[in-house]
């Protein structure tokens, strides 16, 4: 920017750096700081967080307390330095109180407005708190900032059960780690069987027996009525609509909550799945000001419906395509197919876009077919089962959803169809696909094209 102070055609014009400002220290506002350094280097670049650290995978802490992970500190992708050495100025335990879009500042505590030229909102989301009796009783862990997750790591060596409320992505994850400490686990969830949302019941089924072989006790159906306390104010058990279940912890594991607070009072447009409204270039309805990761809402692929709280790794690329965007660059976001998996139990388990479960709740209609393959040759030790589920749009027969469960190879089988989806190969294509045959590592039939054919097969008959 040309600071023009100096009187139009003054030879003494001053270059002014651009000030953008950037809210929120997650994967979106981090990913925001590098790709705006990366697109204006002369750039003036504050990330306002109410964290103590920035640049830290929240991902590991499950595994760190699950024993996987020896310690924290691998959990930091930089250090503080780092990110002054590039010119990204963090200023931590800090929050934004308000936003002025007409004034194009922000105020952080109580110094002066903070001007800015583009504003990148990224301010994530929290769990939804459970909304019942004793919710503020001392051991009820919320797990997302590292140094809380540091200290709750001293307080689970003490732990003999636990309570995980709700099996998202994030209980599932702790359920397996609490199992492999060797404390008691209770999985207590509304739903019918664990990520309902986004799981078929023959799907999860494996991963369900694993955590019962683990020791967890799961309790599905089941709804949280009360977090129990003892006379010191602590949790000693929960009640919920199948009984009391006794613990000393209670890891809240609820469905993702969008932060939207501080832009919707800002005048920035909020839509129907309660994240911010933005563009292909992650812009919201507001002028100058960008929003990207859990705190915005990304219309799906296929239906064309707007969702939100997806993955860290989509809050990463959100924010790198609103930070080249506010830095004055040209980059588009694309809509998601949300290809997602994990290690659950003693399997992994992933998927892409739709479930059988969620096609006939939105009342989208699909072929189906399914198979059951293996991970490496069949006479190569160690070989791993591999179900593969596959969903397609009747008619055209293009892909609109896969899940999987198996021993290894979830996580590139769900990338792999998540492009299929996106690029609308159909069962004929995957039914046909080529594949590598390497004894350690891949099967002569590749799963995910015995489920094509199968697919195939049921609809001639
Ligand atoms: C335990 C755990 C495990 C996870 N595992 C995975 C995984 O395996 N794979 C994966 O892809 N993703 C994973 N995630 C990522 C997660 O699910 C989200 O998608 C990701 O955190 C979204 O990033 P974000 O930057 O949008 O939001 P957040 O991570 O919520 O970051 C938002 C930041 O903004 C700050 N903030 C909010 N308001 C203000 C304000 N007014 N002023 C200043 N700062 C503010 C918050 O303090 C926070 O630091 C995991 C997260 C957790 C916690």
């Amino acid at each position: 920017m040309l600071n023009d102070t100096a009187g139009p055609g003054s030879a003494k014009e001053a270059f002014v750096a651009k000030r953008i400002v950037i809210i929120g220290g997650g994967a979106a506002g981090i990913g925001a700081a590098g790709a705006a350094r990366g697109t204006d280097r002369d750039a003036e670049i504050v990330v306002y967080t109410e964290y103590e650290d920035a640049a830290y995978s929240p991902c590991g802490i499950p595994y760190v307390h699950g024993g996987e992970i020896p310690d924290f500190e691998r959990l930091f992708l930089g250090t503080k330095q780092q990110y002054a050495d590039q010119g990204i100025d963090i200023r931590y335990q800090t929050a934004v109180q308000t936003i002025d879009a007409h004034g194009r500042n922000v105020r952080v505590g109580h110094g002066p407005p903070v001007p800015y030229d583009a504003l990148v909102v990224t301010t994530g989301w929290e769990y939804g708190k459970p909304d019942v009796p004793g919710n503020d009783l001392a051991g009820i862990y919320y797990m997302k900032n590292i140094r809380e997750a540091m200290q709750w790591h001293e307080v689970l060596e003490g732990v003999r059960s636990a309570v995980v409320l709700e099996a998202g992505p994030l209980g599932m994850e702790m359920v397996t780690a609490l199992c492999h400490r060797g404390i008691q686990t209770h999985l207590v969830d509304p739903g019918p069987w664990a990520l309902a949302m986004a799981t078929d019941p023959d799907i999860v089924a494996p991963v369900q027996e694993s955590w019962q072989e683990m020791g967890a006790q799961l309790h599905f159906n089941t709804k949280l009525e009360a977090i129990l306390g003892d006379d010191a104010g602590r949790v000693r058990g929960v009640a919920t609509s199948g009984g009391d279940v006794a613990c000393d912890l209670v890891v809240v594991c609820t469905h993702k909550e969008p932060r939207t607070e501080l832009g919707a009072a800002a005048g920035l447009a909020v839509g129907t799945a309660g994240g911010f409204i933005v563009d292909e270039t992650m812009a919201t309805s507001v002028p100058g000001v960008w929003a990207a990761g859990d705190c915005a809402e990304i219309p799906h692929g296929v239906s064309n419906v707007p969702i939100q709280g997806l993955s860290g790794s989509h809050a990463y690329a959100q924010g790198k395509v609103a930070g080249v965007n506010a830095a004055g660059g040209q980059r588009a976001y694309q809509p998601v197919y949300v290809p997602w998996a994990m290690v659950a139990g003693k399997w992994m388990i992933g998927g892409v876009s739709f479930s059988e479960t969620l096609a006939t709740a939105l009342g989208i209609p699909f072929v189906t077919g399914q198979a059951q393959g293996i991970s490496r040759a069949r006479y190569f030790p160690d070989l791993k089962p591999v179900k593969v589920k596959l969903l397609a749009e009747p008619g055209t027969l293009r892909l609109i959803g896969a899940q999987m469960v198996g021993g290894e190879g979830i996580k590139e089988r769900a990338d792999f169809l998540a492009m299929a989806v996106r690029t609308g190969i159909t069962l004929r294509d995957l039914a046909t696909m080529e594949n590598v045959y390497s004894p350690p590592i891949g099967a002569l039939n590749e799963p995910i094209a015995l489920a094509a054919q199968d697919a195939l097969a049921r609809l001639e008959g």
